[in-house]
């Protein structure tokens, strides 16, 4: 989608390369000119040692021609050597002994001999034995130091940002589907950065930054893109995590360089991804974190600084803004909080129809029914849903994506990948069969639910052994207490059908047991669903936008009562899926023998054979829907 994906390192780097270049060129020059020095002028002759011994012998003999004195060397020649083939005659050396009679000898002899000036200066000796060297060694330390950095990634308190910019980013709000008001309140810094003067004309103060603040994937970072894109500005970002190295002052400089490029660009985005890597609150932080705090007060110091009039915004992602420091959010800084929240129905099938666009689809997709089965998922869930669908329709040879594909797909991503090649038992496909029946039958039997779409004992590669799927009919965004009870009652029929058929339980039900209790304690704990803890809080959400997590509120005593509430709740609930296993335990029987046979059935088999049975029976359907009544009049009793 981006067309030009520009490193702003790539300026640097350009220099960098430049420099690096130098260096070498010098590198190469030194090493020759060294090469040429050690070897000198002899590289072309035959030469050969000798010892000192030898040559006084040799020169006694009366054998040698010609001697050169050369510092502490000795070059001569040999009469009987005639000049080789290469032209060149065959010399010898040998190394200077203080020897006062060596000169008479050469005269008794007649042999020429010289000493050859001294035709370098002192200056160039010092330069070629000296500075050569040390340029040559500075030169290798200076690489092997850029190899190693490179290799650590970072720099010593050099900036090496990982920053990127984007001159035009080619996403626009079309591409962000749903989120309408986090679009809305982006409108108006496009329109700020289109045209800054508009707004100082009148004497507006104009937002430096805008926090997006929502769970992963919904696509926050898409929309600072978008907004890029939108106002046809450069856009720079950079991740909150690449700030925080291991040297201090990186994270520092890098915010520094960060704003002086941006600066000399604008009107600009700066886009920071993960804010709370680096804005979280210095407060109850243990020990505490230099690097992170120095790289937090560039920040804010360049946020104060630059001039608004330039038309650059600062936007920053997050998905736990509760972490922030509070310096970040106050005015003039991140003062303009946009939330992007998960996708409502309509945005779910907004979304769909993004990422459909560019897949070849069936004119008979049913798009609604797709959204209402992602409830929860994020625009990134529905953005990979599609494109498994679609790698789905080419595994199954055909040329579009059909409704199939898409409802597969939904599967993949909640439940994942189907595992045919796990084999299970007889025995065990039987109590998985009995499981999930026993799921399907308390939904169907419970008035507040969701109809079952699917029911399935084909392994998934995420662990289960098989699964129920429900379908919402429609988006709900509120949970009524009877529906909580219905479904926790629903978690616990699957165990509930092992208890009853095969008069024994298996491990196959931790996960149902895990939600169940996570439901129930929620009523309790955060609902204020609970006779006895009325309206008060036990527990409170830590981040709302992540995994959900939360700490306890209240002391050990109620803790241990808040525990007991939530066994009677289970309790109950257990007790009520039994009896509506027992009530119905030849639909049980007759679904799950015919699950065994065919491994899945859609709702509406499941359904059909239920109605057959319950005709049978001379029931109506009326007869055996279970209300809540006996559970909430229990609990009145308790209190
Ligand atoms: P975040 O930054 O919130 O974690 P991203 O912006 O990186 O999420 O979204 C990841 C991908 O999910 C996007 O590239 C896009 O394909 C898809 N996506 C998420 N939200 C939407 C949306 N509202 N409309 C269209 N696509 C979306
Ligand atoms: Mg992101
Ligand atoms: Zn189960």
């Amino acid at each position: 989608m981006s067309s030009e994906n520009k490193n702003t390192d790539d300026n640097n780097k350009k220099g960098n390369d430049k420099r690096l270049l130098l260096l070498l060129a010098i590198a190469a020059l030194v090493f020759t000119v060294s090469l040429n020095y050690i070897i000198g002028r002899k590289s072309m002759s035959d030469v050969s040692e000798v010892k000192y011994s030898e040559f006084i012998e040799m020169l006694d003999e009366g054998r040698v021609e010609e001697v050169e004195f050369n510092n502490s060397i000795i070059n001569f020649t040999l009469k009987e050597d005639e000049e080789g083939s290469s032209g060149v005659r065959k010399e010898y050396y040998t190394g200077y002994i203080n020897n006062p009679e060596l000169l008479q000898k050469l005269d008794d002899h007649n042999v020429t001999y010289d000493a050859p000036p001294n035709m370098t200066n002192p200056i160039v000796t010092f330069f070629v034995e000296f500075v050569l060297p040390l340029m040559f060694f500075y030169v290798a330390v200076m690489l092997i130091m850029r190899f190693a950095m490179r290799k650590m990634g970072g720099g010593f308190g050099k900036s090496n940002a990982k920053m990127y910019v984007e001159k035009e980013t080619g996403v626009t709000f079309a591409d962000v589907a749903g989120e309408e008001e986090a679009k809305e309140s982006l409108r108006e810094i496009v329109d700020f950065l289109h045209r800054p003067e508009k707004y100082t004309e009148i004497g507006a103060k104009l937002p430096r930054g805008a926090l997006l603040v929502g769970p992963p994937g919904t696509g926050k970072t898409l929309l600072a893109k978008a907004v890029a894109g939108e106002a046809k500005v450069p856009f720079y970002s950079l991740s909150g995590s690449s700030f925080v190295e291991m040297f201090v002052g990186v994270g520092a400089s890098r915010v520094r360089d960060l704003f002086k490029d941006a600066l000399s660009n604008a009107p600009c985005i700066i886009f920071i991804d993960e804010i709370d890597a680096i804005g979280k609150s210095r407060e109850n932080v243990l020990g505490g974190n230099d690097e992170r705090e120095q790289t937090l007060n560039q920040l804010l110091s360049e946020m104060d600084g630059f001039d608004v009039t330039k038309g650059i915004v600062v936007i920053g992602a997050t998905n736990r803004p509760e972490v922030l420091d509070e310096a970040l959010l106050r005015p003039g800084r991140f003062d303009r909080r946009v939330v992007v929240d998960r996708p409502d129905l309509k945005g779910r099938e907004d979304i769909l129809k993004v990422h459909l666009k560019n897949v070849k689809t069936s004119d008979d997709l049913n798009l609604k029914q797709i959204a209402l089965g992602t409830s929860g998922c994020s625009g990134a869930d529905i953005a990979n849903m599609v494109n498994e669908a679609a790698l789905r329709a080419v595994r199954e040879g055909r040329d579009r994506v059909i409704q199939d594909d898409l409802m597969e797909a939904i599967e993949l991503v909640i439940a994942g990948k189907e595992k045919k090649d796990r084999i299970m038992t007889e025995k065990e496909r039987k109590i998985v069969a009995y499981h999930e029946v026993g799921h399907a039958l308390a939904i169907a039997c419970q008035k507040n639910t969701q109809p079952v779409q699917k029911i399935t004992i084909v392994p998934r590669t995420m662990g289960s052994l098989g699964y129920t799927m429900q379908m919402p009919e429609e988006e709900r965004y509120l949970m009524t207490k009877d529906e909580m009870l219905d479904d926790i009652t629903a978690l616990l029929a699957g165990r509930g059908a092992e208890e009853i058929i095969f008069k024994n339980v298996t491990t196959g039900a931790s996960n149902d047991i895990e939600r169940a209790t996570e439901l129930a304690r929620a009523m309790v704990t955060r609902f204020g669903m609970s006779e006895t803890f009325d309206m008060m809080a036990l527990e409170k959400e830590n981040n709302m936008y992540l995994n959900g997590r939360t700490s306890r509120t209240c002391s050990d005593e109620t803790g241990a009562k808040a525990d007991a509430e939530v066994l009677d709740i289970i309790r109950k609930c257990h007790k009520k899926a039994l009896d509506i296993l027992n009530e119905n335990i030849d639909a049980l029987n007759k679904i799950a023998a015919f699950l065994i046979d065919e491994e899945t059935i859609s709702g509406e088999k499941f359904m059909e054979i239920f109605d057959e049975v319950k005709k049978e029976r001379g029931q109506t359907k009326e007869d055996t829907i279970n209300s809540n009544e006996d559970i909430k009049d229990t609990e009145a009793h308790n209190q």
